[in-house]
Order: structure tokens, then sequence, then C-alpha cells
């Protein structure tokens, strides 16, 4: 069912947004005549092939395919469906949604959700002030410093300081005139035990705060100053902080997640500021607990691959392979940073630089490989019995293989180090397969191949065709009366002409929004090309006319194929009608030599 109302918000935020000012902010275009270029971020590519014609609010790119309008644009980019890119950009318009009538639960829910963003808001600015406008925050300034960490990069994460005191936070935002009950919900405050009172939950910690995707602060974790205990304290669970579902760092790095066509995961918050900080920024940490699948789902939607960076003490190896064990059902494919002497990647990036970690990023291991090492160093296999528990260590990962290449090669490595048969290892494969566990369909990224779409001049006739019809339907009475709609080669094209005719029945103009709504993927890619791929130079007129004669052309030649066919098996079975027959496909024939 059409809504009037939510139309009306649709074509209004249509209406006021810029699709270059809005690709611009995610892609560097370049203007040449009167279109815009640049490096497409949905494929990798080092030429630009994506392109922009601003005129016509439509973008196109030349290599993957991907076109449309500016939501379409932002649904690919931020990859969320095509309705929640006009809420996305109406949002940054400050255009207000109409309102569908809400059940009590869903207003009170809404409620809580915007409070408890409001709340955390207010907190992550007063843990930034105390940090950097208070005397108490100079500790933690200078802990900071020591870190390497100064104040483009606070500022950035807006980092902040909790004081050593146990109701500053409280008491400010009970003087704010918020409930303590609310306090104590948002996580920020806790109950006493024995009295009526609350206490700041964060003491004495440098406060880094945590925001879902878009950016909205939902929690925070807390580090300690000195040697206090937890190290890191997080927020506890809300109806807006799930640790399984958030990792920290993505409202800043999904992008570049995207055009790396792989993320990197590390263990901890400052090993992401750090990571990022240097200029890494397709960089996420999970937060302190084990990577989940949920989080493993959520960077699938960026990129196919996933690197895991974290520490490389006894506790980070495993951490690495219990998320390895997280990862493989769900079919991504993964890497190992291996980190050298013991460190994490801050302590390393602040040791030996940015490029020397971009060279660990190079040399990640794929999983593999790295399980490999790993077993050969930490399982004594000298032994018969040791060969065998290093074999079983290996089979999960090796029986993940799909490339039979692959497979091979390691099947024989692994033969070699282990000093046993080639074929021992793979009946025992074979076994392992049988009756190991099954995973699980592998899920796709939403990452787009660059694929060579077949390409004519009919078919290149034919976009100009509907670029015209486009910009005035009236062309349509026109065309039709030289090739009918039906009779166009590409089964797309007859989808937008008919598309087109309808709008101009209907006596509208077309328009992005309805035909993203009413074209399917293929046409609707196809129509952004016909509106931003360059004639040539030629006016479009000019264009359309030579268009046409084409496609008349191919048109008539089918024609004239039927109609000769015809007169030829009317002439074999001896009926006279054959002359008819021939009569017309002369007919036709002149026709094209007239053209
Ligand atoms: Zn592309």
């Amino acid at each position: 069912m059409r809504d009037g109302l939510l139309d009306e918000f649709v074509e209004r935020v249509r209406a006021e947004s810029d699709l270059l000012t809005v690709v611009s902010s995610y892609v560097s275009m370049k203007r040449k005549g009167n279109r815009y270029w640049g490096c497409c971020p949905f494929h990798h590519e080092n030429t630009p092939s994506f392109s922009v014609v601003p005129d016509q609010g439509f973008f196109y790119c030349f290599g993957c395919h991907a076109g449309g309008n500016v939501f379409k644009f932002i649904s690919l980019i931020e990859n969320v469906s095509y309705f929640e890119a006009v809420k996305i950009q109406a949002e940054k318009l400050n255009i207000p949604m109409p309102q569908r009538k809400k059940s009590e639960v869903e207003i009170i829910k809404d409620q809580k959700i915007a409070d408890l963003q409001k709340i955390h808001e207010m907190a992550g600015d007063f843990f930034y002030n105390c940090l950097m406008k208070t005397s108490y925050g100079i500790p933690a300034k200078e802990y900071l410093f020591s870190r390497g960490i100064h104040e483009d990069i606070i500022s950035e994460f807006r980092l902040g300081y909790a004081p050593d005191a146990w109701d500053k936070l409280s008491m400010a935002f009970l003087k704010r005139g918020i409930k303590q009950e609310f306090l104590v919900e948002s996580g920020l405050a806790a109950q006493r035990r024995n009295s009526q009172g609350a206490y700041d939950r964060f003491r004495n910690r440098v406060m880094i705060p945590i925001a879902d995707e878009r950016g909205h602060v939902v929690g925070f974790g807390g580090r300690v100053l000195g040697e206090g205990q937890p190290k890191y304290l997080n927020s506890p669970e809300t109806v807006i902080f799930n640790k399984r579902r958030l990792l920290f760092g993505l409202d800043r790095s999904h992008q570049a997640i995207r055009q790396a066509g792989y993320a990197i995961v590390v263990e901890g918050y400052m090993d992401a500021i750090s990571v990022y900080s240097a200029g890494v920024r397709n960089v996420v940490a999970s937060l302190g607990t084990a990577f989940t699948s949920e989080q493993c789902k959520k960077l699938l939607r960026y990129a196919p691959e996933i690197y895991f960076s974290y520490d490389s003490d006894e506790a980070g190896q495993n951490a690495t392979l219990r998320a390895l064990s997280v990862v493989r059902e769900t079919g991504a494919i993964v890497k190992v940073l291996v980190v050298p002497d013991g460190k994490d990647p801050d302590e390393f990036i602040r040791r030996h630089g940015v490029d020397a970690f971009r060279a660990l990023v190079k040399a990640a291991l794929p999983l593999m490989e790295y399980r490999m090492q790993y077993v050969l160093k930490h399982v004594e296999h000298s032994s018969l019995e040791g060969k065998v528990k290093a074999l079983n260590a290996l089979l999960p990962v090796l029986a993940e293989l799909r490339n039979a290449v692959e497979i091979h090669a390691y099947v024989v490595r692994i033969a070699q180090v282990l000093g046993i048969d080639e074929g021992a290892v793979r009946s025992e494969m074979r076994r392992f397969s049988q009756h190991g566990s099954s995973a699980g369909e592998p899920m796709r990224a939403s990452i787009r191949q660059v694929v060579r779409q077949k390409d004519d001049a009919v078919r290149r006739a034919g976009r100009i065709i509907i670029k015209a019809a486009w910009q005035d339907t009236d062309v349509l009475m026109h065309l039709k009366s030289v090739v009918p709609i039906e009779q166009f080669p590409n089964k797309l094209h007859v989808e937008i002409l008919r598309f087109l005719e309808k709008q101009e029945m209907c006596g509208v103009l077309p328009d992005d929004i309805t035909a993203a709504e009413e074209l399917s993927e293929e046409a609707a890619s196809e129509l952004s090309r016909a509106l931003v791929e360059d004639s040539d130079g030629q006016e479009v007129t000019e264009a359309y006319e030579d268009s046409v004669t084409s496609l008349r052309k191919v048109y008539l030649q089918k024609l004239f194929d039927e109609h000769s066919q015809k007169a030829d098996e009317l002439s074999r079975g001896g009926d006279s009608g054959y002359k008819q027959e021939l009569a017309e496909s002369q007919r036709i024939k002149d026709e094209m030599d007239a053209l």
C-alpha cells in the first residue's frame, strides 16, 4: 500500500538531497565536462570508472555496474535498505519523518532508547570536559600522552576521564534533573547497597566512548589509571549496549573496511585507537569479550575478509583460536596478523612505526598457514602419539579448504613435516570430513565483482533512446511508431521503456524514486547507465535519431527474416501465398536500403 504522507516525505528528502555532495563525502570526485569521476567505492580499482552526472541525479559504475539515485548510493555504501537510506539522508537534512501510529510499547521503547542515547552523549561530554578542562584530568592526560595519544586523537575519539570520586557524575546529573533510577538503569551509576543513594560506576578511569555504527554513543569502556582492578570496565548491557553485536570503532572505520576489502580486528580499544590514528583505518576492536558470530556477520556486510591481530601472548593466541572457530562457520576469509615478540599492535606501532605494522598486515598468514605454524610450535610431534595429535589439530582447518591445489600443497607439507604418508593424511581428512561437523552455507559479503557486460552498438543505441525518453516522454509516441517497445532486443530496455510509457500514460514525469521502486535491480542499473553515459559529444536529439535508425534496422532485419522464411515455407508447400510474403520482404528490403 502506498502511503501519501510517506511518498511526500521521500520526495522532499530527494528534492533537498544533492547527489554529488553525498557522493563526495565518501569518494573524491573530479570534474570532467558535465560529469564527475572517481574510484568506485563498491569495488576495488585504481582508475576511476565511477561517474556522477549531477543534473541527472544518477551515479553509475562502468566496472561493477552499480547505479541509481542518491538513496541507492546510500543504501549500497551504508549497507542498509533503500528506505533506511532515505531515513539516514532525512536525518542529515533535518527533515522529520511522518509519524505512523505506534503502539504504546513501541513508544515507550523508542523513548527509552532516545533517553539512553541522550544520557550517554551527556556523559561523553562530562568525561571529555573532566579530562580536558579540569585539574582532575591532569594525571589521565599525562597517561594518554605517555602512550602517544595526544589532543588531536583525544578529541577525535572524544576520550575522557572519570574522576577519582564516588559521585561526581551522579551529583552533576541529578542536579540537571535526571532521575536516580534512570542513572542506574543507564549503567553510569550503581545503587548503593545500604542506602538510597547511587554512586558512579566509573571512577579514576580513562573513558572511551563506544558508539554504534551510526555514531551514537551507547556505552563506555573505562581503563583504570594506576593499579586498580579490573583494568578495563565496560558499561553493563542495556537496550542500546549489546556487547555481542557492537564493535568498537566501526562507526569510523566501515568505509575504510569496504574499500580495503578486509577488516582488522584487534583485542583492545587502545590497539584500535593506536592503529587507526597511525593511518590504518580499517580497524575495529571486539569489546573485551570473545569475538562473536554476530560481530563476524556485521563485518561481512562490509568486506569478505577478516584479519585478526590479537596479542601474541598465550591468552591472545587462545582468543585467536576461539575467534577463528567462530568465524570459520560463516565462510569469511580469515587471516592472522602475527605481531612479533609478544607485543600488542599498539605497543608494536609505538616502537616500530606504522610502516612496519603495514608490513605485518601484508604478511598476514592464511588461516591454514597460521594453524600449521601454531601446531608445529606448540604440539610435540616427534613421537607417534604427537604426530596423531598434531594431525588432529590440523584437520578441522584443512577440511575447510575448498581449493584442490591448495589442499594438495598442504597435504604434501603436512606429510613432510610430520614425517607421515601423504595417503594417510588424505584418508584422515576424508574421515574427518565425513564425521566432523558440517559448516553452514558460507555467507557472502556485499562486495561487488567487476563484471564484463556484453555491450554492443545496439544496446548502446537503446540506452540513448531511453535517455531521450527519460528527458521527454513525448518521444515515446514517435518511438513506438518506428520500433514497437516489445521489439527492443534488450529485455532490460523493454522493461524501462514500458515503465516510461506507464508514467506517460499516468501523466506524470518519470523520476528516480518511482524508477527505483518499480524497476528490477538490473533495469535500474541500466537506466542509471543510460543517464550517466556520455553520448560521444552528440546532442541528445541527434544521438536519438541515429539510435532510432539503427534499432529500426535491427527490427526490419528481423521482419525481413520472418517474411523470407515464411515465403520459403509456402513456396515449398506449393502455396501461392508465397508471392505476397516475397513482396512484403522485398518492400522491407527496400526500406532497409534506403535508411
Ligand atoms: Zn564499481
